[in-house]
């Protein structure tokens, strides 16, 4: 494999794209293309733009936008200016994006000229004390048609005038050119990369310049044949969370590749413009790839331009692979990683041996180590589980503006990851669970992982959560929720016959729920947290 490059800068990326690929497309946006020169053009301008407001270097620029061209001409401009990205989930609700928008110290916001969106960043602009919320207009990004539509519905929807408010067209007005920003790529924090959100309090990760650039580059040389300069990247996942950021983003540029996006993920939407751009690389969750097996079967769609895909976030089920590869004809392999490793730690790519249940082998510059969760300085052998640590050049510095937090969470360089799993005699990784997540029954440890594999076996059933609930006897026991799939009926007596040739009776869920649908976290992981509190609120009110 060839050696990785040197530490970068991430608009470093996109110069380079601009360069040896200006006249190729950077961006397909509902059918409106934009080359790598016309993207480079307006990342330029934007930078200076906001040069011109006030940033500069190590300034908190806020991104709250859904997947639209804003978000990778605001992401490179924001860098390019010397300023640090945050990125927000514009489904917060206020409180929550009060409370990011002060830990991170974030001056200026981007949004959508969306009243849902801008409106909530709107009102807790002075309590968080921003100095300028930039706002960006979706028609203008549309092919005309498209425009024409959006106005007639959107019309009633019209954010009002406000001084702290300067639309993108007026920042990208003046002429004055960039001046430009120096960044040492190994100590400049790019972006803070808010995480624990599924688990705890957010905590901002500080990703520099060289974590995100070297990132880009160990997911390239792993993934060994993509094609740069010919390649298109369908990003429905959203760019504020980190696998995008990378996986689409900055990979799609590093390569020279289109971009295809799509500002939410709706299975119809998504369909046809699998058909209508023809995409070759689709990073994307488990759900989604199931969303789209479910979809074939009623939609005609030509899938076979896929030829390169990788999951992550979330455990792949076995038969929502396979069927997806068989729809496609591309590659479809799990991969692992976190918000703190920027995020990709391994995956296996084509071409390597598939070894059912594992997340592959590390990419390339990174160890992965496993360590004895209790007493972290034991390190373990082949086949042992314990903690998951991780040294590589995509380690975060830490966690912003908390310094006990980052102690706790390296021991001696390595990064503690809380996930728990084993690495085989060839170096594949294999999760078992999160350590957050084990439930402690009587004594025992059960990962709720194994039960939902297990559960994933039966015929009938389409997703599964399990949880540790209280046990009045053993501490905790587990609770599995299920839906099934469209037309298959079964009991929870039944699922617990049929995993009682899966598992200890000690690991037997104590309860099963069948359910219509499942929590989802924003990007489509199903939710253990809500429904954790689904179950401590009832518990309050009991
Ligand atoms: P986040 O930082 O929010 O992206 O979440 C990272 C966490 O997602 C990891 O610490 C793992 O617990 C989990 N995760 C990532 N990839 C996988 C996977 N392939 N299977 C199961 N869990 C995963």
């Amino acid at each position: 494999m060839a050696p990785l490059p040197p530490p970068s800068t991430v608009p470093a990326l996109l110069d380079a794209a601009v360069a040896r690929f200006p006249g190729q497309p950077a961006i397909d946006f509902m059918g409106r293309r934009w080359t790598y020169a016309a993207l480079g053009a307006l990342v330029d301008r934007a930078a200076s733009g906001l040069q011109r407001i006030g940033v500069v270097k190590g300034t908190r620029v806020g991104l709250c936008l859904p997947n639209t061209p804003y978000s990778v001409i605001l992401y490179f401009a924001a860098l390019k200016a010397g300023a640090i990205v945050v990125n927000y989930n514009p489904l917060y609700v206020e409180r929550e994006l009060l409370t990011q928008i002060r830990d991170s110290g974030t001056t200026i916001m981007v949004v959508p000229d969306l009243p849902a969106i801008h409106g909530k960043v709107g009102r807790v602009a002075a309590e968080a004390g921003l100095a300028r919320i930039i706002v960006c207009p979706i028609a203008a990004m549309l092919p005309t048609l498209h425009c024409l539509a959006y106005h007639l519905i959107r019309w009633r929807e019209r954010t009002h005038a406000d001084p702290l408010n300067l639309s993108f067209t007026r920042l990208i007005g003046s002429k004055t050119p960039l001046t430009p920003v120096a960044i040492d790529p190994e100590r400049d924090v790019a972006v803070l990369q808010y995480t624990g959100g599924t688990t705890g309090i957010p905590k901002g990760a500080m990703l520099t310049h060289a974590n995100l650039t070297a990132n880009s580059a160990q997911v390239i040389a792993q993934a060994a044949t993509l094609r740069p300069g010919d390649e298109r990247v369908l990003g429905v996942l959203p760019l504020f969370h980190v696998f995008a950021m990378t996986c689409v983003m900055n990979c799609g540029i590093a390569l020279g590749a289109e971009i295809v996006l799509l500002p939410r993920f709706e299975i119809r939407q998504l369909m046809r413009t699998i058909a209508r751009t023809r995409p070759s690389v689709f990073p994307a969750v488990p759900t989604i790839y199931g969303a789209i097996n479910t979809a074939a079967e009623h939609m005609r769609i030509d899938l076979t331009s896929i030829r390169y895909c990788t999951s992550g976030g979330a455990p792949l089920p076995t038969e929502v692979a396979q069927r997806f590869e068989q729809l496609t004809g591309g590659s479809l392999t799990e991969g692992y990683g976190l918000s703190e490793t920027s995020p990709v730690v391994c995956f296996t790519p084509p071409g390597r041996e598939r070894k059912p249940g594992s997340v592959g082998p590390a990419v390339p510059g990174t160890v992965i180590e496993i360590r004895d969760p209790s007493d972290p300085a034991r390190k373990l052998g082949v086949g042992e589980k314990g903690e998951i640590c991780i040294r590589g050049p995509q380690v975060m510095l830490g966690y912003w503006n908390r310094a006990e937090a980052t102690r706790e969470a390296f021991f001696e360089g390595a990064l503690r990851t809380g996930d728990i799993g084993y690495l085989d005699a060839d170096n594949y990784l294999f999760l078992v669970d999160r350590i957050k997540d084990v439930i402690l029954c009587g004594g025992y440890n059960v990962y709720p992982r194994v039960l939902e594999e297990a559960l994933y076996q039966h015929e009938a059933v389409a997703e599964v959560v399990v949880i540790g609930i209280p046990d009045p006897y053993r501490g905790q026991s587990p609770k599995a929720f299920v839906t099934l799939r469209p037309g298959r009926s079964v009991n929870p007596e039944a699922l617990r016959d049929f995993l009682k040739g899966y598992v200890s009776p000690i690991e037997l869920p104590k309860e099963i729920e069948i359910r219509t649908s499942l929590p989802k976290t924003m990007i489509g992981k199903l939710s253990k947290k809500a429904l954790e509190d689904e179950l401590a609120q009832k518990g309050d009110q009991a």
